[in-house]
């Protein structure tokens, strides 16, 4: 019984004298969502074609469950890549269903499987129009479907969300996350850092063929963390920057983003705004991704 853990280990890759991956290694688990980033050119493609095989590695391995992945294993991954390719003129059910027998289901199951995945991803009401007459967002949402028809146990999606519209991505989104929950193991590309950020359990940052950071979400959140404080108060908040040991990032009247050097400044920072008059909140302030990214890509 497999689980469905790949696992990339020093793989490099060069186009002509070019390297553009380098030692990349990370690991994608089963029952969770890992997102992919990096900005255009990062080698976000390259290293997902690598892993479906269809691009060789000059070096490095790809394994899956500890084992060399196969053609056999592949068999079993899903795949939306990032130049789209459904037929334009065949109606949406019939195609997921031609793809879903491509898998080897029977005509009765691959129907029930791509309608109920059609419906799920929002596309119900279309199931006998064309490929070509749906827009673009809906294009994308067949594509979708056309990736995950047969349950795959490894998901590799190229920008998923690009050029979905915010409702869509909620759709798609909730479709990824109960395909982790039955246990698949998703890597997806974006370079949307903030859908990434809500989305996925861990993180890969890739930058000019080399990785940034890898792990949990929270665990790079956490160890990006600053000792940053947000205080909103109803007085003034300008006497905070002449407190010792804080720094102040940002101030509008009576908000302030600082930093202090201990946790006990941040205490006695709290302590003398709870004594100086109305304090409406006071927490600290983790990184988002977007700052995150920022720092390790330099
Ligand atoms: P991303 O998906 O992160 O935008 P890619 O994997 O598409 O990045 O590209 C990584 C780098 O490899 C880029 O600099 C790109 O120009 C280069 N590249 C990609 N495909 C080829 C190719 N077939 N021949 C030469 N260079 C390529």
């Amino acid at each position: 019984m497999t689980t469905g853990m790949l696992e990339l280990s020093g793989i490099t890759k060069s186009y002509g004298s070019r390297r553009v991956l380098d030692d990349v290694s990370f690991t994608v688990a089963p029952g969770r969502l890992t997102g992919f980033v990096g900005g255009n050119g990062a080698g976000k493609t390259t290293t997902m074609r690598i892993i479906l095989g269809l691009l060789s590695a000059d070096g490095g391995r790809v394994d899956l469950d500890g084992a060399p992945l196969n053609t056999a294993d592949r068999r079993r991954f899903g795949y939306m890549p990032e130049e789209r390719g459904l037929y334009p003129k065949m109606k949406v059910l019939e195609q997921i269903v031609y793809l879903a027998r491509l898998h080897g289901f029977g005509k009765a199951e691959a129907t029930e499987r791509a309608t109920a995945l059609l419906t799920e991803l929002g596309l119900g009401e279309r199931l006998n129009d064309t490929i070509e007459s749906l827009s673009l967002g809906n294009q994308q949402r067949a594509q979708i479907a056309a990736s995950l028809v047969h349950d795959p146990e490894v998901l590799i999606l190229d920008e998923p969300f690009s050029g979905l519209d915010p409702l869509a991505v909620d759709v798609v989104a909730g479709v990824l996350q109960a395909s982790a929950a039955k246990g698949a193991s998703i890597l997806f590309s974006s370079h949307q850092l903030d859908v990434v950020e809500r989305l996925c359990d861990d993180l890969v940052i890739l930058a000019g063929g080399t990785i940034r950071a890898a792990g949990s979400r929270d665990g790079l959140r956490a160890e990006h963390a600053r000792d940053r404080y947000e205080l909103v108060s109803a007085g003034d908040a300008g006497w905070l920057r002449t407190e010792p040991g804080v720094t102040v990032v940002d101030f509008e009247g009576g908000y302030a983003l600082f930093d202090a050097d201990s946790p006990q400044t941040a205490q006695r920072v709290l302590q003398t705004a709870v004594e100086r008059g109305d304090v409406a909140s006071f927490a600290p302030k983790h990184p988002s991704l977007a700052q995150i990214f920022k720092e390790v890509i330099q």
